[in-house]
């Protein structure tokens, strides 16, 4: 057995062949119009594969084939026993192709190869197989009627489902979507991001391998203008579940309004605050995680703690232990197992960070670390990790979805300002809170507005509980029985007696 070093995966990246057409009814297939366009990777700046752009026809294609699937019924009505051992299947062979899966995500948008390996696909094949349990376990209601009636409310599968998803983690949010919708008997479509589709039509692949019928699992790789907006137009889709920024999650809204009023189910963008009372009991460990809550991932974490509000009291202390604690997190070659920091997603993107940095500047922040653009090997989309002190709540870098290593220190005086603060944002997805004071505990998690609020860590998450935000993060949960709810409807039969 070779050392799993830097070498060895960078030999690995050299003979992967990853397929990248779509997958429409259980085969690859070429886009309609023939057109590709290149998967790059961020820090080799090499091309992975040309990728079918899907478009209109495409996604006219994927929509007949699910819903002639759906209404065969091999899935939609198949025995729940058959689902759940179809869908375990898949999550052992998701755990069999762990090496090439980890090493699709790492070169696609440039996430530490460890990450990958060891968070990204154990974590979207543990979700398979918590769907899959879920599928045999699960109960209709009779409702309290007189003794004149039965009345049955069962759950049925909506039909159609379509997902939209983000670059950010690009496997596990293909698994986020994918499960839930066929746990519950619908067929899907799910276009991947532009940056990053290679994953997800392995996936598709894994899931015929692992005997989901033909039809039930299509991916339209392509842009978003051209598959995405087709399937948020398309009349024969009857739910669309989409995570991604705030302003494309609003375009869905409108397509549904202006084709056929598909359920539409939005999980945007974030900017949580994460709240530091000076009666916190290990300020080590606060630290730790307020690192890793807005450095993991490179910052491209839509719940990114990317707001920290610190008590004035432990300011310059807890700042000191941050500057240590953000050490961890220097950029380097995504192959290189020791690596935590990888590249950004592409040029752009990390322009568009730099961007805030400069606004930050601009506006009288105190730049304490990082800050700087870094060209590592033939790569220049790395950013160090980045710290603001001094930021004021007006500040761009305070209010705007950053989605980069840039973390902004603001300091309070009292839990009522703390609490203002925190809820002075038009997002609403996240939020931590840390003090060893039970009450206040309580106090504050009630008082934030967020669909999770942590205490004593950041960004708790687990295929249990649910996860989704308020205001202008979206609405809906993902993970959690809760998900199935997005894609299943209720159906009341009466029956007179
Ligand atoms: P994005 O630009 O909104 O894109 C998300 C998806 O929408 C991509 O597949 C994209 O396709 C597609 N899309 C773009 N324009 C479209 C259009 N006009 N019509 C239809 N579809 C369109 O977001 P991103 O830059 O990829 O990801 C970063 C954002 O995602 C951040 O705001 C982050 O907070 C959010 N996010 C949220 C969560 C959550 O659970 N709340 C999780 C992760 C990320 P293309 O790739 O082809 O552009
Ligand atoms: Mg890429």
């Amino acid at each position: 057995m070779h050392a799993r070093d830097t070498a060895f995966w960078t030999a690995s990246a050299a003979t992967l062949r990853p397929a990248a057409q779509a997958y429409i009814n259980g085969r690859l297939q070429d886009a309609a119009d023939g057109r590709q366009f290149a998967s790059v990777c961020p820090h080799t700046g090499q091309t992975l594969a040309m990728v079918a752009r899907c478009d209109r026809a495409d996604v006219d294609a994927a929509v007949v084939a699910a819903r002639r699937s759906f209404d065969a019924g091999s899935w939609s009505r198949c025995h729940p026993r058959e689902r759940k051992v179809v869908l375990q299947r898949l999550a052992q062979l998701l755990r069999d192709n762990a090496d090439d899966l980890a090493l699709l995500d790492c070169l696609d948008m440039g996430k530490p190869i460890s990450d990958a390996l060891n968070i990204d696909v154990p974590a979207t094949a543990g979700l398979f197989d918590w769907y899959a349990e879920a599928c045999d376990k699960l109960y209709d209601e009779v409702a309290p009627t007189g003794p004149d009636a039965l009345a049955l409310v069962t759950r049925e599968p909506v039909g159609v489902v379509a997902a939209v998803i983000p670059w950010n983690f690009p496997l596990d949010m293909a698994a986020w979507k994918v499960a839930p919708a066929l746990a519950a008997g619908n067929s899907v479509l799910l276009k991947p991001a532009e940056q990053s589709p290679l994953s997800a039509i392995r996936l598709a692949q894994l899931a015929s391998e692992a005997g989901l019928p033909d039809g039930v699992l299509n991916v339209l790789p392509g842009y978003g203008e051209e598959a995405g907006q087709a399937m948020g137009l398309h009349p024969d889709i009857d739910c669309l579940s989409f995570t991604g920024s705030t302003e494309i999650g609003k375009r869905f809204l409108a397509y549904s309004a202006a084709s056929n009023m598909k359920m539409v189910w939005l999980e945007c963008g974030g900017k949580s605050p994460n709240l530091v009372f000076a009666d916190c009991a290990d300020l080590d460990a606060a630290a730790r995680k307020a690192a890793f809550g807005i450095y993991f991932n490179q910052g491209q974490v839509c719940s990114a703690s990317s707001r920290l509000l610190v008590e004035s009291s432990i300011h310059d202390c807890f700042v000191e232990k941050l500057l240590t604690e953000m050490a961890a997190f220097q950029p380097g070659n995504p192959l290189d197992p020791a690596t935590r920091q990888g590249t950004l997603v592409d040029a752009g993107h990390t322009a568009r960070v730099q961007g805030f940095i400069a606004s930050g500047l601009q506006q009288g922040a105190s730049l304490l670390s990082g800050g700087e653009r870094l060209h590592i090997g033939n790569s220049d989309c790395y950013l160090q990790p980045t710290l603001f002190t001094g930021v004021t709540p007006d500040m761009r870098i305070a209010r705007e979805e950053i989605f980069g290593p840039v973390l902004s220190v603001l300091r309070f005086d009292s839990e009522a300002e703390a609490i203002a603060m925190a809820n002075d944002s038009i997002y609403g997805l996240a939020a931590a809170v840390w003090t060893d004071q039970l009450r206040r505990a309580h106090r504050v998690a009630r008082a934030l507005r967020a669909g999770t609020v942590s205490v004593n860590t950041v960004d708790a998450l687990d295929p249990g509980v649910p996860f989704g935000g308020c205001k202008q993060s979206g609405f809906g949960r993902d993970l959690s029985l809760h998900a199935l709810d997005k894609f299943s409807q209720l159906k009341t039969t009466w029956i007179s007696l």
